[in-house]
C-alpha cells in the first residue's frame, strides 16, 4: 500500500514539473520570435507560422470539388513583396499568403526612431508599436471564390490582407462598435490592438477615393477602392457586401466578382469602413 502511495506521489510531481517547463518553453519561444524572426527558406518562404500575437487564422479548407488554377491571379503582383510570400497550395485550389504584417507606409505605430514613423499628435496611440508586436499572419484562401449566393458573416480578427502586407479587420472593435476605438486609428485607418496592426477604415496610404486594389479577403475575393475601374466612378449596382461583377485592372478584360469600399461615411469617423461583410465567396 505504501509503495503505491509513493509511486502516485512521484507521478504527480512529474506531471506538475513537465507542465511547468512546457509553459516556460512557450514564453521563451514568444520572446525569441520578437527579437529574432525566423530566416527565410532558400525559396523565399518563411518556415511555418510564428508563435505569439499573429499566427494562422481560421483558414479556408480545400475540397476536391474546388476549382484549381495554374497561375496566381495577376492582382497579387500589387502586394508588398517585402512583407508577403504568396503561392498556390493544395494543387492550385488555394492560395497561401504569408505576411510579416508590416506595412510599407508611414504610421505613428512604427514608433519614434523608425524611418517610417509619422508624428500624429491627434492620434491616441495604443501601447504597442510594430516592433513590440507580432503582426505576422498566414492566410489560406480559395483560389476561385465559391459564388453560390451563400453569405457568411465576418468575425473579429484578420478578415483579409491588404496590398501593404498588413491585416484588414471589419467594423467591430473588441465586440463593440468601432466608434470606441476610433481615436486610436492613424491617418490611414489602422491601429494595433489587440493583436496585429490592422485597418478598419479606407487605407489612404494606398487607396483614397480611387479604384486601386486594397487587398484580398478570406473568401478569396479582391477588394478595391471606392471607385470602379470599369466606369472610373462610384459603382451604383453594389450588393449588401459592396460587391458586383465587372472588369477590373487585373481581370484581363473579363468581368469578375469583386468588392469595393462602400462610398458611405462610417459614423463620426469622417471615413469609410473597408469591409463589414458578409462574405459572398465562401
Ligand atoms: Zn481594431
Ligand atoms: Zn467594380
Amino acid at each position: 500500500m505504501k509503495t503505491v502511495k509513493i509511486i502516485s506521489l512521484l507521478f504527480i510531481c512529474f506531471l506538475v514539473f513537465s507542465c511547468k517547463s512546457r509553459k516556460e518553453d512557450q514564453v521563451a519561444n514568444n520572446e525569441s520570435f520578437k527579437n529574432n524572426r525566423p530566416p527565410r527558406h532558400e525559396n523565399g518562404r518563411r518556415p511555418g507560422p510564428p508563435p505569439g500575437g499573429g499566427g494562422r487564422v481560421r483558414n479556408y479548407v480545400a475540397t476536391d470539388s474546388d476549382e484549381a488554377v495554374e497561375k496566381l491571379h495577376p492582382a497579387f503582383e500589387a502586394f508588398n513583396k517585402e512583407a508577403t510570400d504568396i503561392f498556390l497550395s493544395n494543387n492550385g485550389r488555394t492560395v497561401t499568403i504569408e505576411t510579416t504584417g508590416l506595412p510599407d507606409h508611414e504610421t505613428i505605430y512604427w514608433g519614434k526612431n523608425h524611418e517610417l514613423y509619422r508624428d500624429e499628435p491627434s492620434v491616441e496611440r495604443t501601447p504597442s508599436i510594430m516592433s513590440s508586436n507580432n503582426n505576422a499572419i498566414t492566410l489560406v484562401v480559395d483560389a476561385v471564390p465559391n459564388l453560390t449566393g451563400k453569405t457568411i458573416n465576418t468575425n473579429m480578427g484578420t478578415i483579409g490582407i491588404a496590398v501593404s502586407g498588413a491585416s484588414i479587420f471589419n467594423d467591430q472593435e473588441g465586440g463593440g462598435a468601432l466608434d470606441r476605438a476610433a481615436a486610436s486609428l492613424d491617418w490611414t485607418g489602422g491601429h494595433i490592438g489587440p493583436g496585429v496592426y490592422h485597418y478598419h477604415l479606407e487605407p489612404k496610404a494606398f487607396s483614397y477615393n480611387d479604384d486601386k486594389l486594397v487587398g484580398i479577403l478570406r473568401d478569396g475575393v479582391f477588394i478595391y477602392g471606392r471607385k470602379c475601374f470599369e466606369t472610373g466612378d462610384y459603382p451604383t449596382n453594389l450588393d449588401a457586401s459592396g460587391g458586383h461583377t465587372g472588369i477590373t485592372q487585373h481581370s484581363n478584360g473579363k468581368a469578375e466578382y469583386h468588392y469595393h469600399i462602400i462610398n458611405e461615411l462610417y459614423s463620426t469617423t469622417g471615413s469609410y469602413i473597408v469591409f463589414a461583410g458578409p462574405y459572398q465567396g465562401y
